[in-house]
């Protein structure tokens, strides 16, 4: 445990213990923080204790660990904690090699369906774009794995503009994900160009940008690089906090200035076993992110990927965290659980509060299972007519109504 219990979470502590040396302009810099990223085993046990089975573990798989920690996330660590949830996100661990077998290296089949190389376009209306493999920290759970453990690769400029010119061809497109990667490690005048032609393609209604830099670098996310993204309004922002420690001054600062630029800010986590799979944590978390401005969007399911499945835990324990969220607190704070399937997209989760149900009522519980009857009004007779006609929705979406009796023959 810490010596002194920061009254917020904070990287103060961790700076003076790795990085005394470092001047205020070097540790506020992003630059210096990327460039200082630890990326090899031995220099990471220099701040680290390591069991030495586990060290000698992983060092005979070095070229495979991947290591890329800014100082910054590096502090937040406690390094008298082997299970320290901040550490579990970023240190490699023996039990990833493990369970080595179990996982896949593809769990969503997105490099099968590839509309051309770099762009997943699974749903109608949205594509991924996979701007770039890089990211400022390799994340122990991440679900693209795959893409930057070849070593970081930037995209070509040719393979971007045949990227920009499928959505420029596809008009049911109407919202681009940039993902990655990171696609805020991309230089600023990439990612330039890459938003000002996606944003003459008139289809294109929202960009959203999906960046883990405000939790792991938030010095990266500077007045120069919002004022780039305020150019290309409507935008989102998703980032990706997992735990309430993440919620420094300095990520707090980061999500402020992308806010103020007039983009919202969305938070996607990742439930971990020992990291954040806990009502009580995710409260912490979920309460913090609405505090700093950002609404908690998704919770997924950790995907089966190669490498993390120490770190998975089963879909109940979400579906139990939920059940402990919702009613309990602001529904603000909720986000919606999701497993996310094998080329079949996300699907939600969620506990069942319909316990039974005919054409004319249901029966409900609620958050303190308190249990309620409610009454269904009929359906207009014209459309109980027109029932077999075509669904006004662009796809044959029929809601499920689990234990549904039909009333004739009750
Ligand atoms: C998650 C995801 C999206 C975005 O889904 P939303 O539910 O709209 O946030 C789009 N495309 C792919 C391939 C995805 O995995
Ligand atoms: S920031 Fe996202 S894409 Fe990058 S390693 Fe972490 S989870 Fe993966």
């Amino acid at each position: 445990m810490l010596e002194t219990p920061a009254p917020e979470p904070s990287s103060e502590y961790g700076r003076r213990l790795f990085f005394p040396s470092a001047t205020d302009a070097e540790w506020n810099d992003w630059r210096w923080q990327y460039r200082n990223r630890v990326r090899d085993l031995a220099t990471l046990a220099k701040y680290l204790p390591f069991s030495k089975g586990e060290f000698d573990q992983l060092k005979l798989v070095e070229d495979q660990l991947h290591i890329g920690i800014p100082p910054y996330y590096l502090a937040l660590i406690d390094p008298a904690d082997m299970e320290d949830p901040i550490r579990k996100q970023a240190v490699p661990a023996g039990a990833e090699f493990t369970y080595h077998s179990v996982g896949v290296s593809d769990p969503l089949h997105e490099d099968g369906e590839m509309a051309v190389e770099g762009l997943v376009h699974r749903y109608p209306d949205r594509v991924l774009f996979i701007a770039t493999n890089m990211c400022p920290m390799y994340c122990r759970h991440c679900t693209r794995r795959r893409e930057w453990e070849d070593g970081e690769l930037p995209k070509s400029r040719p393979m971007l503009d045949a990227m920009i010119a499928y959505i420029r061809q596809t008009p049911q497109i109407r919202d681009v994900i940039f993902s990655g990667g990171d696609p805020l490690s991309l230089p600023l005048p990439v990612l330039d160009y890459c938003l000002t032609e996606i944003r003459k393609i008139p289809h294109v209604e929202i960009i959203r940008i999906g960046t883990r830099f405000p939790v792991v670098l938030p010095q990266r996310v500077t007045d120069e690089l919002c004022t780039v993204l305020g150019k290309h309004l409507p935008v989102w922002m998703n980032t990706h906090f997992n735990h309430p420690r993440e919620l420094t001054p300095e990520a707090h600062a980061a999500c402020q200035r992308v806010l103020r630029t007039g983009i919202p800010v969305n938070n996607q986590s990742v439930l971990m076993r020992g990291v954040n799979d806990s009502a009580e944590t995710m409260l912490k978390l979920c309460h913090g992110l609405l505090r700093i401005g950002v609404r908690p969007y998704y919770l997924f399911q950790c995907d089966p990927i190669r490498g993390a499945e120490h770190l998975r835990t089963s879909v109940w324990a979400g579906v139990e965290i939920l059940e402990k969220m919702r009613g309990w607190t602001s529904g603000l704070a909720i986000p919606t659980f999701v497993v996310d399937t094998e080329g079949g997209g996300k699907i939600p989760l969620a506990p069942n509060y319909l316990m039974y149900a005919t054409e004319d009522a249901l029966v409900l519980r609620n958050y303190e299972g308190r249990i309620f009857q409610y009454k269904n009004p009929a359906p207009p007779a014209a459309r109980r007519r027109r029932k077999a006609a075509a669904s006004p929705l662009p796809f044959d979406a029929k809601p499920a109504r689990p234990h549904l009796v039909k009333r004739d023959r009750a």
